[in-house]
């Protein structure tokens, strides 16, 4: 009685094992994932899993049938690692040819191009700048915006009551120490070392403590030039800023010098160019003037000379200054010297 209802074990097993075994393979068979084809495995295959579970019953077999069912416990086994093998690789090559044609690149598509700057207005005149004394033979020189209040203010004959150091009109880092108020410090610092002659300009960003408004802003551009020499005299200076003038605004432009007083030039000049839009008839863009105001320039004071230990006696030279955003304003024909600091592109792009 006992061997027979330890038979009849057996075939119970048996058909646990067959109902185990269509079950996995249906339910492998509706699955589309990899991830569901895991839970599967781990749900008939896995240390809790329902295959384990049968194995536990295996002490309630007769023993002379254990062999048997053991064998179709390893052949379910198998039959479900094989299908669930055959459905992983499947699906893996579904996804992988899925993923293929997601990221199929289109060559018909028109390309995302970067989006390139322009040069500034300030920077298109410094460069006309240059290039026009870099061909009479002028050397570039940069120097420090943050300078020694003896380099900005004292070397250049500019002593300590002038009024154009009045602190309204400077930043002051402390007693000794200025955000350069002009870039002439750069032309008394090459003096002071000495190397004759000198034929130089110097561009840069300079400071002053003034509001901002349609022609001021308290950091702007200048492009300073020196020249010193034995036996230079006034005709070259109106010579070199005549060729300069009709080099910048064109072969008929005329210039004009009014004299004007700097601390570092004796005679000192105003320059003022013929008007390049009307010839010097008068119009609108030079208020009806004929002429504009372009520069300041002048002779070496022999002070200066003296200050950055020049022999004034062998030596003469002649300096001269143009604001930048003044000739970037009169050449691309600028009515707001705001517009040259707000960057916006639209507006660069124009020039
Ligand atoms: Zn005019």
């Amino acid at each position: 009685m006992i061997k027979s209802e330890r038979s009849m074990e057996a075939i119970r097993m048996k058909e646990r094992l067959e109902a185990i075994r269509e079950r996995a393979l249906a339910q492998i068979n509706e699955t589309d994932s990899l991830d569901k084809l895991n839970d599967i495995r781990v749900a008939f295959l896995g240390k809790k899993g329902e295959l384990t579970e049968v194995l536990k019953g295996m002490k309630e077999v007769a023993p002379e049938d254990r062999p048997k069912v053991g064998q179709i416990v390893n052949e379910t086994r198998q039959a479900i690692e094989e299908v669930l093998d055959k459905a992983k690789t499947e699906l893996a090559a579904k996804k992988r040819e899925l993923q293929l044609k997601s990221e199929v690149i289109d060559v018909t598509l028109p390309s995302k191009r970067d989006e390139l700057g322009h040069k500034h207005p300030n920077t298109l005149a410094l460069e006309e700048i240059q290039k026009i004394f870099i061909g009479m033979g002028y050397e570039v020189v940069d120097g420090p915006e943050v300078e020694y209040d003896y380099y900005n203010f004292e070397a250049l004959n500019i002593p300590a009551n002038h009024p154009a150091k009045d602190e309204q009109d400077t930043f002051y880092i402390n007693d000794k120490i200025v955000l350069r108020t002009q870039t002439s410090p750069v032309q008394a610092r090459v003096m002071e070392k000495g190397k004759l002659p000198i034929r130089m300009i110097s561009p840069g960003r300079v400071y002053r403590a003034d509001e901002v408004d349609a022609t001021h802003s308290p950091c702007f551009h200048q492009v300073e030039g020196l020249v010193i020499d034995k036996g230079i005299t006034f005709a070259d200076l109106k010579g070199t800023l005549a060729e300069f003038a009709k080099e910048l605004f064109g072969p008929d432009t005329k210039v004009k010098f009014r004299p004007h007083h700097f601390p570092f030039t004796e005679p000192s000049a105003e320059m003022d160019v013929s008007c390049f839009k009307c010839g010097g008839k008068g119009c609108r863009f030079c208020k009806g003037e004929g002429w504009i105001e372009i520069l300041g320039c002048g002779m070496v004071h022999p002070h200066v000379f003296e200050l950055c230990g020049i022999d004034k006696e062998e030596y003469t030279g002649f300096a001269f200054g143009v604001g930048l955003e003044r000739v970037a304003l009169l050449k691309y024909e600028i009515d707001d010297m705001r517009l040259l600091y707000e960057n916006d592109i639209r507006f660069i792009k124009q020039f």
